[in-house]
């Protein structure tokens, strides 16, 4: 016959007490899109969040965003310049084959309205 007090525990089984923790301080949903500089702390901070970031990955990310924006102008600019040149060159075509239909109307009806007198 067992009693309660015989049954021990084995020893090292405990769970230890959890000690560390993640402090979750910034929400991650967060794109940082208002940035403060702070020249006396000389940190670059979130202002939505608070997160402070390394000032050189800040400048790294600005300038490749700056350089990709350059770029996109640089396509839009060309793309467009294209498109003007198309724009013009159907100009031309709308004008010259209006002036066709005024010839060949010119040529079709006065020979129509002389008939259509005579008759
Ligand atoms: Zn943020």
């Amino acid at each position: 016959m067992t009693t309660d007090t015989n049954i021990r525990q084995f020893p090292g089984a405990e769970i230890p007490e959890q000690t560390l923790s993640v402090e979750k301080k910034y929400p991650s949903f967060c794109q940082h899109e208002k940035i403060t500089l702070d020249d006396h702390s000389r940190t670059v901070r979130c202002v939505a969040c608070g997160q402070v970031m390394d000032p050189f990955n800040f400048l790294l990310y600005e300038v490749s965003r700056l350089q990709d924006a350059w770029e996109r102008n640089r396509q839009v600019r060309k793309d467009t310049s294209v498109l003007i040149d198309r724009v013009e060159t159907l100009k031309k075509e709308e004008a010259r084959l209006k002036a066709r239909i005024k010839t060949a109307k010119a040529k079709v009806e006065p020979a129509f309205s002389v008939r259509s007198r005579e008759l």
